[in-house]
């Protein structure tokens, strides 16, 4: 992966600190944090913003979107790794695509579903001058799934929902995981395994993220 031409702002020794943050943090998978260390986290926010790219906060995207922080992006990403890379997986909400690039460094093929569609263009332009190929994007209502490419060693949503649709749960292989963010207003990470015999919950650390939303905005 390179960075954008253009942005001054390529700092390695900035990931560096990022990533030194992460673990005082609790963040122990080294395979996440090393991915964290070059993925160029500043090109996936506005230049106004890149600056700030990589402090400890969500930041706003655009439509009302936002980034999550790198914290997120590296428990979410730890948790649906389980320290093991991984076949395939659905993300549900692209946004800017900076997990989805995080993401592509450990899974082999990453289908990543976004209902708003001007800021999925954005992505996909933003992903291919990256040069990440291992990737599918796709404009859609991600709570409908991926049917014809489940199913998935894992399933990522980057939005709040109060439940998982049991369409998703259907397209989650056997062994497979689910990471997302569980509530309305009280929300918490939340994984979901799916055994032999049926499907285990774990609730884990409250969080704050934007609504997952039903239908697609074209424009
Ligand atoms: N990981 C992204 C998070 C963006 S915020 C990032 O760091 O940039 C959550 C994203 O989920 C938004 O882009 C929102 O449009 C998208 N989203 C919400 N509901 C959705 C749905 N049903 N299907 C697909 N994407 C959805």
């Amino acid at each position: 992966m390179v960075s954008r031409a253009g942005i001054g702002m390529t700092s390695q020794r900035t990931r560096i600190r990022m990533v030194e943050r992460l673990r005082t943090q609790g963040i122990t998978d080294e395979v996440v944090l090393d991915v964290m260390s070059v993925v160029p986290r500043h090109v996936f926010v506005e230049e106004a913003l890149a600056s700030r790219a990589y402090d400890d906060n969500s930041l706003p995207i655009s439509f009302g979107q936002t980034i999550s922080s790198p914290w997120i992006v590296a428990r979410m990403s730890e948790l649906l790794r389980a320290k093991n890379d991984l076949d395939t997986v659905l993300e549900i909400g692209t946004g800017c695509g900076y997990q989805t690039a995080v993401l592509t460094q450990f899974v082999r093929k990453v289908y990543s579903v976004e209902r708003i569609g001007p800021l999925l263009t954005r992505t996909r332009i933003r992903l291919h001058e990256l040069q990440v190929k291992n990737v599918f994007l796709k404009h859609a209502d991600g709570l409908l799934g991926l049917a014809k490419e489940a199913p998935f060693s894992g399933i990522i949503m980057t939005a709040v929902t109060t439940h998982v649709p049991s369409l998703l749960l259907e397209q989650l292989e056997i062994g497979g995981r689910i990471v997302f963010p569980k509530g309305s207003q009280e929300q918490n990470l939340c994984v979901i395994e799916r055994k032999s015999h049926g499907y285990t919950e774990t609730v884990l650390e409250s969080v704050k993220f934007v609504p997952m939303l039903p239908g697609v905005i074209s424009r």
